[in-house]
């Protein structure tokens, strides 16, 4: 291995024609040679799999502003113990809002010198800020979030279609959007009980707001990605909209995949998230699609809070802030998911690493191949393991996957060819289109 910085062999490396033994040889921080698996030294990993660095496009991290809730330091502390050598950083809960291309300074000079994984920024699209869309994409956010109701946070507020239109005219970049609808939205009533919340945001919402997604997606040509399904109600508008040729992808979440609505014990907030999640039939639906490939990608929506605003004490699902924090969990939860239904591990590096860095155009990650970022991470695909919140690395370690059992362990994680540590130095980069 002399004229290699590191090599990293495998019984099970997952390439992108799927998995196979080999040695994945690595100079100045990127793969510069697939090798066989006998044919080199270096660092021999066995059966243990060895992934490409999953890259998570939905990832809140709130600093600054609310770095009370979570910050760059602990989220990407949690990335990198979870596998995610990437993260995206959505452009809201953090204050200012990352809607101008002073906000996106102020997060740039916020996360330097404290981040563990790699990270990159979307910018908002706000009521008012249309002007400032391409400024912002020529100063390097991946594209441009946009709510079509209420985000919770009141210096975020939502666009109606006439204005999400006007915002996808005037810039050419890719659009996220949170897709519910606010005519189909009610205010629940203070309670205990899940069901109360869960019909305030039936599936009729998401199905609305996805058509007024994909109409005007139709309108202006413009490329668009619908944020964390939850509704499998919406799956064939989207199937109809890529049939006739639109630019539109989606993305579902580890807890709509693996959670059900009936399972949510009375009081327990840690499940509320939105859209919320739905019944174990849904469940099966999203499943399918993303085996069909309809469904693209699978993030997080890691989105924590403090442990007040979630109203543990109270467990009142009205109040509670909305989002589960799982950056740390997804492969885990996922895996041990797909498994059960019989979806090999290269499924679940598709949807999690692949997909999500296709979506932002990052070429060089989510895939282990020449050329590509050496982002590699040693996961133990047959480890049973007990989910203890006492072992998460975010600010709050508040999950509804307290106790389970899953199957599936990161072993060791290199981040462009240096080995890193949830306890080590933080070595993450800032990213921007540049790096496509
Ligand atoms: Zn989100």
């Amino acid at each position: 291995m002399n004229s290699y910085d590191l090599v990293v062999r495998s019984r099970r490396v997952v390439l992108p024609d799927g998995p196979r033994p080999a040695a994945v040889c690595v100079r100045d921080g990127r793969i510069v040679a697939l090798e066989e698996y006998d044919a080199v030294g270096g660092h021999d990993l066995g059966e243990v799999a060895l992934l490409p660095g999953l890259v998570d496009t939905h990832v809140h991290v709130n600093e600054p502003g609310r770095t009370e809730w979570e910050g760059f330091a602990s989220a990407t502390r949690a990335a990198l113990a979870g596998g995610v050598t990437t993260i995206v950083d959505m452009p809201l809960n953090s204050l200012p809002p990352t809607v101008s291309v002073d906000a996106l300074a102020v997060k740039r000079a916020a996360a330097t010198g404290q981040i563990h994984v790699d990270v990159g920024f979307w910018g908002g699209a706000v009521p008012g800020n249309t002007g400032d869309l391409p400024r912002l994409h020529a100063a390097g956010v991946f594209g441009f979030k946009a709510f079509l109701i209420d985000s919770g946070v009141p210096e975020f507020p939502p666009l109606d279609p006439a204005g999400l239109a006007a915002a996808l005219d005037a810039v050419d970049a890719l659009f996220v959007v949170h897709a519910e609808d606010p005519t189909e939205v009610t205010d629940p009533p203070s309670s205990r009980r899940y069901a109360h919340f869960l019909s305030s945001r039936p599936p009729t919402a998401e199905r609305r707001a996805v058509g007024t997604v994909l109409d005007v997606a139709r309108r202006t040509g413009a490329r668009v990605h619908i944020l964390h399904l939850s509704a499998a109600d919406a799956l064939p508008l989207l199937a109809q909209a890529r049939a006739a040729g639109a630019r539109v992808s989606a993305e579902t979440c580890p807890h709509y995949l693996t959670l059900a609505a009936d399972d949510v014990p009375d009081g327990a907030t840690e499940f509320k998230c939105c859209p919320p999640i739905r019944g174990s039939g849904n469940r099966e639906r999203l499943w399918a699609a993303l085996a069909a490939g309809l469904v693209d990608c699978v993030v997080s929506d890691h989105s924590p809070c403090t442990p007040a605003l979630k109203c543990g004490d109270t467990g009142d699902f009205a109040a509670a802030w909305g989002g589960i924090a799982s950056v740390q969990l997804g492969l885990p939860v996922v895996w041990t998911a797909a498994r059960r239904r019989g979806h090999p591990l290269a499924d679940v590096v598709r949807w999690m690493a692949t997909s999500p860095a296709a979506l932002v155009g990052l070429r060089r990650k989510g895939r282990i191949a020449v050329g590509c970022d050496a982002d590699l991470v040693a996961f133990d695909p047959d480890a049973p393991v007990t989910v203890d919140p006492a072992a998460l690395h975010h600010r709050h370690p508040t999950t509804p996957y307290a106790g389970q059992v899953l199957t599936g362990v990161v072993r060791a994680t290199w981040l462009r060819g240096m080995p890193v540590t949830p306890g080590g130095p933080p070595r993450g980069r800032l990213l921007d289109r540049s790096d496509e």
